[in-house]
């Protein structure tokens, strides 16, 4: 049974900023499982949330527990909640799909229609227990610990980015090198690429992108991606592009990095709409691309099973800080602070 009292991570005020708060334990209602987090980590979204801004004004109810990367274990269950069962340790696809759709009805639940968003649109995991909509649970293997098990929600983005590429046997460009781009340079090298370039702005993620697979490196702020890729691929570019960071001239590298008939997932949210020369970059050279959103539900997470439990790709050098759940502020200054070389935060209560 849990405890009545839990601890929370809670966005009261519409600024800057969040509060720690005692609240009640929260019952889980009809399809709901009520879970114990016992790992959760910090994305990009929720530094969006505390900082405040825009995007968070127009879509972030408050008060709202947010966070959404999470592992924990099922302690009760609301009715009808499925196969799910007491004891069940799990991690929790964020994005909660109706069922009812057209793409939920033909297996593209990740792009549901009426998609709510854990920790985003309703209550989510920063805090000692959370509720969920069962169908949302997936099964950890336990060779998997918590504290990786939480990292699936990006580690799947860089699986479902990578594996709709199939890289095997190609030349890969991984831009970006924030924790999703270094987790695709690990997940591409598993996959079988053949060769992978990994293009960022940090010389010490790039290092690390080597690390977890990447062949070659290349500081976009000291040299010119393209014609040194270009070089080194005969004057052809690579297969395959994955496009981790939503900036402009980094979109348009990694179009320019292509090679004719080339294939290129975007992944990076741009800030507004981005202008780049469709007819000479991409018409002519008969790209494909493809947006990736979230992860594919749940076949990601079975790709993603193999390559965790193991250990064929491990996440755990991406993440740098580990901080208790009432620790929450310091976690998110430490994250924020641009003079920290941060990568992944984990946090557990
Ligand atoms: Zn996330
Ligand atoms: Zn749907």
């Amino acid at each position: 049974m849990a405890k009545k009292k839990m601890l929370a991570v809670m966005k009261t005020a519409r600024a800057y900023g969040c509060e720690l708060r005692e609240v009640d334990v929260p019952r889980p209602g009809p399809g709901e499982a009520l879970v114990r987090t016992l790992a959760c980590s910090i994305c990009g979204t929720d530094k969006h949330i505390y900082k405040w801004g825009a995007w968070a004004e127009k879509r972030i109810p408050t008060p709202l527990i947010f966070g959404h990367e999470c592992a924990g274990e099922v302690v009760e269950l609301g009715p009808d909640a499925g196969d799910a069962a007491v004891g069940d340790y799990v991690s929790v696809e964020c994005h909660v799909f109706c069922n009812r759709c057209r793409q939920c009805a033909s297996g593209l639940r990740h792009i549901c229609r009426d998609v709510k968003i854990f920790g985003v649109d309703f209550n989510g995991c920063f805090a000692e227990y959370f509720t969920v909509p069962a169908r949302c649970l997936w099964k950890n293997d336990p060779r998997i610990e918590p504290e990786v098990a939480c990292l699936q929600d990006p580690f799947g983005n860089a699986t479902f980015t990578v594996s709709s590429c199939e890289v095997s046997g190609k030349t890969v460009a991984v831009v970006g090198d924030g924790p999703i781009g270094i987790y695709a340079a690990g997940i591409a090298r598993a996959f079988g690429a053949r060769r992978i370039f990994g293009l960022g702005l940090v010389d010490s993620k790039l290092a690390m992108m080597k690390q977890f697979g990447a062949d070659e490196v290349i500081n976009v702020k000291r040299r010119d991606p393209v014609s040194e890729i270009m070089a080194a691929t005969k004057g052809e570019g690579v297969d395959v592009s994955l496009e981790m960071t939503g900036a402009a001239p980094a979109i348009n590298q990694a179009i320019a990095i292509l090679r004719r008939g080339g294939k290129m997932a975007l992944f990076g949210l741009p800030d507004g709409p981005v202008s780049m020369d469709i007819a000479e970059g991409v018409i002519f050279k008969g790209l494909t691309l493809l947006g990736i959103n979230g992860r594919e539900v749940f076949n990601t997470w079975e790709e993603m099973l193999p390559l965790l439990a193991e250990k064929r790709v491990d996440p755990r050098p991406v993440t740098t800080h580990k901080f208790k759940l009432a620790d929450f502020v310091k976690a998110m200054e430490t994250g924020l602070d641009p003079n920290v070389d941060s990568g992944k935060i984990v946090l557990a209560p």
